[in-house]
Formats: structure tokens, sequence, C-alpha cells
């Protein structure tokens, strides 16, 4: 024997059911005999929830709806079953709807629904989709008969949730295929969901009830196998609607699978396991809609696996009832009257945490009965309360469950470690924890608003060969912003195959436009996007953007040098989003805000990465932090760090007049439109402030002194063309400055050196000894001279400015963020 089952995306529409009638008619080639199970066509029983409580209301267009329903049927009569043979069943669709609509006016009469009339409504369903389905498979010419499954399922009376009675159910089936037996015998079309009581009181098995049906049927007749048809590619390791990189399980386990289902994974009805798990029947979960696929197996064992555990599932909505109290410590017996409270009141509880400190107990429960449950243990606490033994009994809403699942756990540690910092890395607060004693599932409570967020950062982390994904927001489309964008483009599948990391880049604004796409802007048009789709920028609403998409592992790029866009730094970390920015102006104010931000990122375990704040794409900033986390001291950093300043000293030789080093440095463009902004030395001392601060020093901008380069003349001069007048005129100046140095055998050189905790910036004489002196072109150089490097310092040397090497070094620490999420 064999059972399929098909679910309501499955008879949902004609197309659906035709591949129904396909897949039945290939089974019907094989020598086994078939039992079909049908849900109700996809929609169909909420519609007829919907429908009960309209009729209860006293509303009259429930009967528009009854239509829908009824013409959904005719519809799919119409498409399969020829014009002649159509009167009849289409009759019998009239017939049994007319039951329905005798049934409604009954409700709307007496304004009450029962669960028992529930049931009877939502019993309308299954028996549609059946007696339609099975006169469409006769029409194709396989012999097919409608079976009503409540004269062969028996259950207790609790309506909307029945309990099967497996004692008088497994004679009544087995008798019922045994008269219907045999390869030539008619394919009974069996209603899913449905059974009824001894006294005949329809009643139904729990929503997603169908694949119970199937369960029990193959259990009591002892199928080979139960196939249970769907619109996925069998068992996911987690649901495909919610982790879109969600991918097949081939084999499972059943312990596995009912882990899954009972933590949401709906693609199995959890209770659906048990009957085939007795009997060892094993189940298969497979996809209407692409029948070659090989689907899920579910028996006793389960392959090897690559990944140590097997899907993630979750719940999407539960409440938390807290019961707590010093007086429960020690004290036996209060979870054994709590739990017996729930169960005499059939309050089914999901998942259950108590602190080993014993002071309180939490458990979760679906939040549609948290209100009755909190009064019903209100009043069978109250003396407890009242005499102190418990302190109150609280209740947490909109939160959701994930679980993770799998045998290899078992035999793995560190998987809660993982789970942990995984959530913890994206900011995601563990509310309550539980690890089932078979170790095969470990489900955390978190709030709802970040579940697919959570879903996804864990999906990432355990199935690694998927790659991890980044999500970018990227401020300022200038040079620099630019270049960041062709370089991710261009290492994308480099990055993809050989760091298992995809970039995706979500968002993107300059001064004018903004646009935010969270599938990921293609970077190959981002431009005309942003151009035609973007709004107006706001900067605000960029970061609340953000914040609101709740993105697992994202990070905020700013490649402006803009003042007010550094006031979301803060914020942003604080939303667990890394950022990383070339913009010095965060890092270069006062010294709390720079400790504010470095704490802020430290306490959300993100990143703030900044290695282009100072020479571009040099590794200044990762070295010296290297070699301060390592235990080394420093004792001085000497540094020539604007390329401007290095090109206008370089070329700056006997022979040459400064004020045309100048003017050429101008029109190459090397200099600031005022190249005083250059010659002030300001920027250079923001650059030696950032790198004393990483060097362990609580340096104000203060405490960083200029010495000027220019005459008074030239700062005073009112604008560009009078300050080169004014420069030419101090051509003498300079000369001297110069014939000074050459007389010593020196090279004038524009220096930062920072020493005995003094920041000091001006033109020095170096001479042939010290490594600035063979600098050429407009090269950054930085010297550190520490405990460990005392007789000959560390040097770093190249370009230190320029759009592609300054974008390469916020590509390099937009990566390392990647690889940081583990
Ligand atoms: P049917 O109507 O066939 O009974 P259901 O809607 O009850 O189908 O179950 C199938 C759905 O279960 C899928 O479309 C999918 O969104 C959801 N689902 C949840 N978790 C999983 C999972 N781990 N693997 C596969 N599907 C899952
Ligand atoms: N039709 C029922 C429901 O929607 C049963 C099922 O589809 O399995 O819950
Ligand atoms: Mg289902």
């Amino acid at each position: 024997m064999h059972i399929l089952k098909f679910g309501g995306t499955s008879v949902g529409s004609v197309e659906s059911i035709r591949q129904v009638i396909r897949i039945v008619t290939t089974h019907r080639q094989q020598e086994t005999p078939l039992a079909v199970v049908l849900s109700a066509m996809s929609g169909v029983t909420n519609q007829l929830i919907e429908i009960g409580r309209m009729a209860t209301d006293g509303q009259t267009d429930y009967m528009e709806l009854v239509r829908r329903i009824e013409d959904r049927h005719f519809n799919v009569v119409k498409a399969l079953v020829p014009v002649k043979e159509q009167g009849k069943i289409v009759a019998a669709i009239r017939g049994t709807v007319n039951e329905l609509e005798d049934l409604l006016r009954g409700v709307s009469l007496i304004r009450e629904l029962t669960p028992r009339t529930m049931d009877l409504i939502m019993s309308f369903g299954e028996r549609l989709s059946n007696l339609v389905v099975a006169e469409c498979v006769k029409a194709s010419g396989l012999p097919a008969v409608f079976c009503d499954a409540r004269e062969l399922i028996k259950t207790d009376a609790q309506f909307g949730h029945a309990e099967v009675n497996y004692t008088q159910t497994n004679p009544l089936v087995q008798a019922y295929f045994a008269q219907n037996n045999g390869f030539s015998a008619p394919i009974p079309f069996v209603t899913g969901f449905i059974g009824s009581t001894e006294k005949g009181e329809t009643t139904t098995l729990g929503r997603g009830g169908s694949d119970y049906t199937a369960s029990i049927l193959g259990a009591a007749l002892n199928a080979d196998i139960i196939d249970i048809w769907t619109d996925v590619d069998g068992m996911m390791t987690a649901d495909p609607r919610k982790v879109p990189n969600a991918f097949n399980i081939p084999t499972i386990t059943y312990a596995e699978a009912m882990e899954l289902s009972h933590f949401g994974a709906k693609v199995i009805y959890p209770p659906s396991l048990q009957p085939a798990f007795a009997r060892n029947i094993p189940i298969r979960v497979l996809n209407t809609f692409n029948a070659d696929h090989a689907g899920t197996l579910v028996s006793r064992t389960a392959d090897r696996r690559q990944y140590t555990i097997t899907g993630i599932s979750s719940i999407d909505d539960v409440a938390l009832v807290n019961v707590q109290g010093s007086g429960m410590i020690g004290v036996a017996g209060v979870s054994a009257k709590l739990f017996g409270i729930l169960a005499q009141h059939k309050i089914s509880v999901i998942l259950i945490s108590q602190a080993s400190s014993e002071h309180s107990i939490c458990f979760a429960i679906d939040p549609k009965g948290a209100d009755r449950v909190k009064t019903i243990l209100d009043e069978e606490f109250a003396a407890d309360v009242a005499s102190g033994h418990i302190d109150n009994i609280s209740i947490e809403r909109d939160l959701s469950i994930i679980a993770t699942v799998g045998e290899g756990m078992r035999k793995s540690s560190g998987i809660a470690g993982k789970l942990f910092s995984v959530l913890g890395k994206n900011g995601v607060n563990i509310v309550a924890v539980a690890q089932g004693s078979s170790e095969i599932n470990i489900s955390v409570v978190i709030t709802k608003n970040n579940l697919s967020k959570a879903l996804n950062a864990l999906h990432n982390v355990f199935f690694q060969s998927e790659a991890r994904v980044l999500n970018v927001f990227l401020v300022g489309t200038g040079l620099i912003g630019q270049a960041l964008l062709r370089q991710i483009h261009a290492q994308s599948e480099f990055l993809r195959q050989e760091k298992l990391l995809k970039i995706c880049v979500v968002g993107l604004a300059n001064t004018k436009k903004m646009v935010l796409d969270t599938k990921g802007l293609d970077l190959t048009d981002w431009e005309t996007r942003r151009k035609t789709e973007g709004v107006t920028t706001s900067l605000p609403a960029f970061v609340e953007k953000i914040k609101s998409y709740n993105l697992p592992n994202s990070v905020f790029i700013d490649c402006t040098s803009d003042k007010d866009i550094v006031q979301h730094y803060e914020s942003l970390l604080d939303a667990n989003i890394s950022v990383v920015t070339p913009n010095k102006v965060a890092n270069s104010g006062s010294y709390a805000e720079y400790r504010r931000l470095q704490r802020t990122a430290l306490n959300r375990g993100v990143k703030f990465l900044y290695e282009t704040n100072v020479g571009a794409g040099l590794p200044i900033i990762n070295t010296l932090q290297g070699l301060l986390t390592s235990g080394d001291r420093f004792l001085k950093i000497e540094a020539i760090l604007s390329g401007t300043l290095s090109f206008i000293f370089n070329t700056f030789k006997p022979g040459t007049q400064f004020v045309d080093v100048v003017r050429e440095a101008k029109e190459k463009g090397y200099t600031e439109p005022d190249p005083r902004d250059d010659l002030s030395g300001q920027d250079v001392a923001r650059k030696i402030l950032i790198l004393a601060r990483e060097a362990g020093f609580a340096l104000e901008p203060d405490d960083v002194s200029v010495e000027k380069i220019l005459p008074p003349s030239c700062l005073d001069a009112p604008t560009i063309p009078t300050f080169f007048d004014a420069l030419k005129a101090e051509n003498g100046y300079f000369d001297n400055l110069l014939a000074t140095a050459d007389a010593r055998g020196e090279k004038l050189r524009m220096i930062a050196t920072f020493e005995n905790g003094k920041a000091v910036i001006g033109l020095r004489g170096v001479g042939p000894e010290h490594p600035f002196y063979q600098l050429t072109g407009a090269d950054n150089i930085i010297s550190f001279t520490t405990e460990r490097y005392k007789e000959r310092p560390l040097v770093i040397k190249g370009p230190g400015a320029g759009a592609e090497v300054t974008a390469s070094g916020v590509f390099a620490d937009m990566v390392s963020i990647g690889s940081y999420l583990g």
C-alpha cells in the first residue's frame, strides 16, 4: 500500500490538480494499491472559518464567500471533466454546498458558533475537494472513489483538536480497504483533516491535519510508504519563505523531523509523524510542482551530513509566562502544581525553561490563550502570592521561538556558543533558552521583530557552504564611493567563491538622492536606479530605514567628509550596525566622543573601522592596533601624512622657487582649491591626533601644535591670486629655509611628530640617515618607534591619497567584518 497525500496548494488550481492527476497516474502504473488523501483547496479552510464567524455576527455577505468557494470547485470540473459528465458532479457540489448553507443559516439564527459547529463547517473544504478531484481522476480514465474519513477515523470530542481513538479507527480503516482492495479497485480519495466522534459528530484533527490522516491510514494499513506532496522540494534547512538560502535535506530521522515540525516547520503537521514512526513506515516529502525532485526521506536513520545541525525552524508568535518568587526555592511541588494545572486545562506548553536557582519558571504558550492562562494561574496561585511564596505571574508577548535541530548536535560541542555569539553580534537579545535532554534541539526565545534577522544570520553561520551575506549601506558616491562600488562589483565572484562572502549593497545615498532595496542593488546600473527611482536624500530617513530593515550583518559605509553624518554613527553602532569610513570627523573631535564610539562598538560586538583615516589604504591603523594589543608601547611616531605637502617639499629643491612648486601642485590637482588649506597643516593635525589616540593617549585637538610654514603676508592674502603674489614676494624667506637645510646636507620635510605625550607639526630638516630623507613624489611615510622597534623603527611608506587606494582600504575593512562574522 502506498499513501499519497496532497496539500492545499497541490489542489489549489486547475493546473495543480492536473499535476496531481499526472502523479497519481504514474503511481498507478506501479503494482501497489494506492490511497490518496487530499486537503481542502488552498485558502478554503481559512475562508470557512471566516464565513462561520460572519454568520455568527449576523452578517449576510458570507454568502458571497460561499459562492466563491463553490465557483472554484465548479471551475475545476469545467476544466477537467467532459461536458456531458459535468451535470451530475455540479449537482453533487451543489448538494454539499446546500448542506453548508443550511448549517450557516442555523448559525446566523442562533448567533452562536460552538467549536463543534466550527468543525462541521471546516469539514466542507476537504469534502468538496475530494469529491471534485476524485471525479476529475475518473474523467482522466482511472477508477476512483470518494471516501469520507468521518466513516473511518474515530476521535474524542475535543473539537478543533480531536484525539484519535486507534482502537476503533484501525479496524474501520482496515475493513474499508479490505473491501476496496486489489490493483483494479478504484483509488479511494480520502478527506484529510476530519474524523468523527462515537456519536457521529464531525471533528477535526488540528490545522494542517491532513498529513495526520495520511499517517493514520498508513499505520493502520501498514503501508510501504507515505508521500506528503506539497509545494517545496521536501523538508528544508529552514522555511524557504523566511530564509531564501534554505536548501533541501535529503534524509532526516523521525526525531529530527518531529522537533523541526514541532517548532514551526509546518511542512509536516507534528502529530502525523507519530503513527508512521511507531510502525516504522517511511515518509517522503515531495514537491507536486517539481515531481522529479527526490525530496526528503523521513525514517529511522539519516545519511551522514556535512553540517552539525539539520535545520532551523521557528514559531513566529508566542507568549512567555513567567512565574517567579523566592518562596519557590527548594519548595517541592511548585512546578508539579503548575504543570498539573496547565494539563488539566489542556493548555499546551511549547517550551519550558527553569533557572537552576529555582527562582523562576517560564514557559511559552500560544499567545491566543495567554489571557486565559493568566486568569487561571492567578486564581490557582492566589494563596501562594498572598503568602509571598510567589511574587507574581507575568506574561510577555510579541516573542518568537527559534529552534536549531539535529542529531549531529548530540556529538559536538560549541553549538550553543556559536548560536549565542551570532545572535549577540546581531544585537538579538535572548529572552529564554531551552535545550531538550535529547540534545537534538536548542531553542531560544527572542523578540518577534528580530525573527527574520536571527533566522537568516543563524542559517548563514550554520550552513556555511552558502556564502554569508554582508548587507552594505553606502553614503557618498563621489570618487571614493564610486571606486568602492566598482571594486565590490569586480571582486564579488572571488569573494563568494574564496571567502564565502556575498556583498549585498542594499542602500546608496549621495547629497541629492537615495535608493534602497533589501534584495540588493545591481552594481552595473546603480547610478540609473538611484537617479530614476531614488528619493530626495534625508540622512535621518536613510538611517531609520537601515535600522528598520534590521538585516543581519549590516554595515554602514560613509565615504564623505561630511560633519552631520557623523552624528548618526553612535545610534547605528548601538543598533548593531558596523561602521566603516575614511571620514576623519568622528575620530578627530573631542576625545570623549572618540571613546564613546569605540565603547559602543565594543559593547555591541560590532566594528567601527577607519583604516583610511590616515594614509588612505596603507596599513597604518591596523599595524598600530596590532602592536598595541600585543603589548608593545609607543615611544615616538613620526610621519609625513599629507600627499600634497610631501609633493611640495620633495619638489622644492635648490634651483626651484617655492611659489612655482605650489603652483605646480595646484595645477596637478594635488592641493585643495586654496593651497593654504594644505599648507596650514590642519589636516595633518587631525591625522596625528588620531594616531596618538590609537596609540593609547588621550589627546584633545588643542593638544596638537602646528608650527606655521607660511609668513603672515601669505596667510592674510584675501584671495588665491593675491596669496600667490604674496608667496612670490616671500621667495627669499623660503629660499633661506632651503639653503640652511641644504648647507647641513638636509632636506626639508613637513613632519608630524608625537613624542612624550605631545604632538607637533612643523618643517624639519632631515639628514641622509633619516628614513624620510629618500621620500619621493607624493608618498606618505610613517615611522613607529616602540619598545620592540627601538633600534630601527618600523616604517610604512607608499601612496597615501587617491580614490582607488582609499576605496581599497575601505573595501578591506568591509571584508574584514565579513570574516569576523565567523
Ligand atoms: P500543504 O498545503 O502542502 O500542506 P503547507 O503550507 O502546510 O503545505 O506546508 C508547506 C510549507 O511549509 C512550505 O511552503 C514552506 O513555506 C513551509 N515550511 C516551513 N518550514 C519548512 C521547512 N523547514 N522545510 C520546508 N518547508 C517549510
Ligand atoms: N485544510 C486543513 C487546514 O488548512 C488541513 C490541511 O490542509 O492539512 O488546516
Ligand atoms: Mg500542511
